[in-house]
C-alpha cells in the first residue's frame, strides 16, 4: 500500500480523557499482516484461522499450522495476537470438519461445537499455536467461537491451558453467553464480542439471507443490552471485554460500545483510522451517556439517530 493512501492519525486508540482503548485488527491469513501494520493496528483482536483452510480437504497437520501461525506471530512481535480456533460450519464450511446436511446450519454443529466433536483437530490446532507462540515474542492468546455458556468456557479454557496456552477466552456471539456473562468471566481470561453472530441470533435473522438483511443491525437496542451485560461483567470481574464484530468498525457505534464497557476494539484494518479519530473526540463519561440513550431507543434506526444527533 502506498503510504499516501493511509489516513492520519496513526497512534494508539485513546479517548479524549486519555483512556486507552487498544485498536486491533481482524485478519484472516498472513497476507493481511502488512495492511494491519501499516494502518497502525496495536495487535490482532481476531485471527480467523479457518480462512486459511477453507479450500483444504483434509485437516492440516500440526507442522503445517505451526508454520502459518509463526509467520503471523513473528510479524506482531511484542504485540497481542488473539487467535480464534477454527470456526467451522454455516457460513464458513470446512471440508474436514463437515458434518453432512443440516436444515439450519447457523443453529447446527458449528464453532466450538464442531471442534469439540472432533477434539483431535482442536488439540492439534492448540498444540500448533503453542509451539508457534514459543518461537516468537508475540503475546499470543486463544479464544473459541460460538461458546454458549460457562460449562463450554470451562472445557475450552482447561484444554487450552493443558496444551500450553495460559491465556484463553471465549467469543460472546450466542445470546446465552451474554446472559450468563458473570459466570463466563469467572472462568475465561477475557471475552471478545462477535457482534455479527450476536445480532443474527438475537434478532433471529440469518446473516446470509438478503430478505432479512434489515434485521442484521448491531445498533439494535436488544443487541446493545446484551453487550452491556458483558461490559458490566467485565467491569465486575476486572477482565477485558473486547468487540471484534463489524460493529466496532462503525465510528459512532464504536463510541457506544466503549460506553457499554468494551475495553478494546478489533476491526478490518481499513476502518482503524476513522474509529481512532472518532474515539479521540469523546470522554468515557460522554460515551457512557450516549450508550444510555442508545439502550433506551425503540429500534436500531432510532438508536443510530439519537446518538448521531
Ligand atoms: C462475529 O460473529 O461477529 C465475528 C467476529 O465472527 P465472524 O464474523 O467470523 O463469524
Ligand atoms: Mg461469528
Amino acid at each position: 500500500l502506498a503510504a499516501s493512501r493511509v489516513e492520519a492519525p496513526i497512534g494508539p486508540g485513546k479517548l479524549a480523557d486519555g483512556t486507552d482503548i487498544p485498536l486491533l485488527a481482524n485478519i484472516g491469513r498472513p497476507s493481511d499482516i502488512a495492511d494491519a501494520l501499516l494502518r497502525g493496528a496495536e495487535g490482532v483482536g481476531l485471527f480467523r484461522t479457518e480462512f486459511m483452510f477453507l479450500g483444504t480437504e483434509t485437516a492440516p497437520t500440526v507442522a503445517e499450522q505451526q508454520e502459518q501461525y509463526r509467520t503471523v506471530f513473528a510479524a506482531f512481535g511484542g504485540k497481542k495476537v488473539t487467535v480464534r480456533t477454527l470456526d467451522a460450519g454455516s457460513d464458513k464450511p470446512l471440508a474436514f470438519l463437515s458434518t453432512g446436511h443440516e436444515e439450519n446450519p447457523a443453529l447446527g454443529l458449528r464453532g466450538i461445537r464442531a471442534t469439540r466433536a472432533h477434539e483431535e483437530i482442536l488439540r492439534d490446532q492448540l498444540t500448533a499455536i503453542a509451539a508457534a507462540a514459543a518461537e516468537t515474542d508475540a503475546d499470543v492468546q486463544v479464544m473459541a467461537p460460538m461458546v454458549a455458556d460457562a460449562a463450554e468456557t470451562e472445557y475450552f479454557v482447561t484444554l487450552a491451558r493443558s496444551l500450553g496456552i495460559p491465556v484463553a477466552g471465549v467469543m460472546a456471539e450466542v445470546p446465552s453467553c451474554a446472559l450468563v456473562a458473570g459466570q463466563v468471566l469467572g472462568i475465561a481470561d477475557f471475552v471478545s464480542i462477535g457482534t455479527n453472530d450476536l445480532t443474527q441470533y438475537t434478532l433471529a435473522a440469518d446473516r446470509l439471507l438478503g430478505s432479512v438483511a434489515a434485521y442484521q443491525d448491531p445498533w439494535h437496542p436488544a443487541v446493545l443490552r446484551l453487550v452491556k451485560l458483558l461490559g458490566d461483567a467485565g467491569i465486575q470481574s476486572g477482565r477485558p471485554v473486547g468487540v471484534c464484530g463489524e460493529a466496532a468498525a462503525d465510528p459512532m457505534l464504536a463510541v457506544v460500545l466503549v460506553g457499554l464497557g468494551a475495553t478494546s476494539l478489533s476491526m478490518a484494518p481499513s476502518a482503524l483510522a476513522d474509529v481512532r479519530t472518532e474515539l479521540r473526540q469523546h470522554t468515557l463519561e460522554h460515551a457512557r451517556a450516549l450508550a444510555v440513550r442508545a439502550l433506551d431507543a425503540a429500534s436500531a434506526a432510532e438508536a443510530r439517530a439519537v446518538v448521531r444527533d
